[in-house]
């Protein structure tokens, strides 16, 4: 789960890496009251869940008052990479004399914790490694012997810092970033930038910090960062029902049984060139009651045009399916075209009660899936 840069730096805040002192609104009188209190310069960030936020407006230094209203404006009615502005955080402006990269990641790779680390932090990491390799430090963190001095020797070589005061307050920062890591199973802790300010004191001034779900059973406190996106809300309401989901981009809901299934169904969505909305496994049982929840949760994602079921009958059984169908129709009528493939047990029961709904069913998973990606205004 992907945290809001607010939330990371409540993160930083409990693990005493120091941040901007600031303040969370959530409309623009209060934008504009904090920024009062905080004084010029202000800096007003949007808080979306996307990078490259300085690069779109929605990072905006305030000098003056007279400037304020209308920056508090501008950043509230952006859209950032398809993300509406309902937050954002009142910041007081610092002096930056240098912006530094650093991050700690899980490396699928090299099965180790890496620590990424370059000189020219604020831009893109990535456009950066792309011109100049050289530039980006990666060191590989054994789990087991953890961050040692020969990672900061290292590090400040790199980075060609020598002042003391900055040496000390960075050690700080990025074992903290560690001991972060580690302790919230995150799998993701990215400053940029960390900035050295001109007094020079060091501050993470932007947090993109990923939480693995998997971490989620020992850390019931972190729960309190979920629920605030529609994304994530899905998920949780999913895993309650117990439907193994993932929320996608997309705009075909998928509803299939069996994990392995759902994934073909997605290469076939991607092949036939649509997106999927999510990944949906409702599972072996023969329950209706999932595919009822399952439709709540597909139903209610604005971004969704047309539902694919695509069941393969085993221990689950066609009629089951089919009268899960019937009782989320009964209950909430359905206006999204809705494409079926049903074959397997029970075939013949689950296709009859379908066409009294009058939804035809296919036993072909090729042909229920390019009709989903027409219903959804065909190749993207
Ligand atoms: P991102 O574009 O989404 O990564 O947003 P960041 O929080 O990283 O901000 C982008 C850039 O805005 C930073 O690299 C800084 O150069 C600049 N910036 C952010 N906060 C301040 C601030 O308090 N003072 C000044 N002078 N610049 C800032
Ligand atoms: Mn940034």
């Amino acid at each position: 789960m992907n945290l809001y840069e607010y939330q990371g730096k409540e993160l930083f805040a409990q693990y005493r890496i120091p941040i901007p002192k600031g303040k969370l609104a959530v409309n623009r009188s209060d934008a504009v009251g904090y920024a009062l209190q905080a004084g010029f310069p202000v800096v007003v960030k949007a808080q979306v869940l996307t990078g490259g936020r300085g690069k779109s407006g929605g990072i905006k230094v305030v000098k003056n008052e007279a400037e304020l209203d209308r920056a508090v404006d501008d950043v509230f009615s952006l859209r950032i990479k398809g993300f509406a502005v309902e937050k954002v955080l009142i910041e007081e402006g610092v002096n930056i004399d240098k912006e530094i990269y650093m991050s700690i990641l899980t490396n699928r790779a090299t099965e180790k914790i890496t620590l990424i680390a370059c000189g020219q932090g604020g831009m893109d990491i990535e456009e950066v490694a792309k011109k100049d390799a050289a530039a980006v430090l990666k060191m590989d963190i054994d789990p087991l012997i953890g961050l040692r001095s020969h990672h900061f020797l290292k590090l400040f070589r790199h980075l060609e810092i020598s002042d003391q005061s900055v040496i000390y307050q960075m050690k700080h920062i990025a074992g903290k970033m560690y001991e972060m890591f580690n302790e919230l199973y995150l799998s993701l802790v990215e400053i940029n930038p960390l900035i050295i300010t001109s007094g020079k004191r060091v501050l993470a001034l932007d947090s993109k910090t990923v939480i693995d779900d998997n971490g989620f059973p020992f850390l019931k406190e972190m729960e309190r960062f979920a629920n605030q996106d529609d994304k994530n809300r899905d998920e949780i309401d999913a895993k309650n029902a117990n439907l193994s989901f993932v929320a996608l981009d997309g705009d075909i809901g998928c509803i299939v049984n069996g994990a392995g299934l759902a994934m073909a169904t997605m290469d076939m969505i991607k092949h036939f060139g649509g997106d999927p909305a999510n990944f949906l496994d409702i599972g072996g049982s023969s329950n209706p009651d999932k595919v009822v929840n399952a439709l709540k949760i597909i139903t209610r994602n604005p971004r969704v045009k047309a539902i694919l079921f695509n069941i393969f009958g085993g221990i689950t059984r066609c009629d089951d399916v089919a009268k899960g169908i019937k009782e989320a129709l009964l209950k909430s009528p359905i206006s999204l075209p809705i494409v079926i493939r049903l074959t397997g047990t029970n075939q013949s029961e689950g296709v009859e009660i379908l066409k009294g709904l009058k939804l035809p069913a296919t036993s072909s998973m090729q042909e229920a899936v390019k009709m989903a990606v027409e219903k959804c205004g065909g190749v993207k």
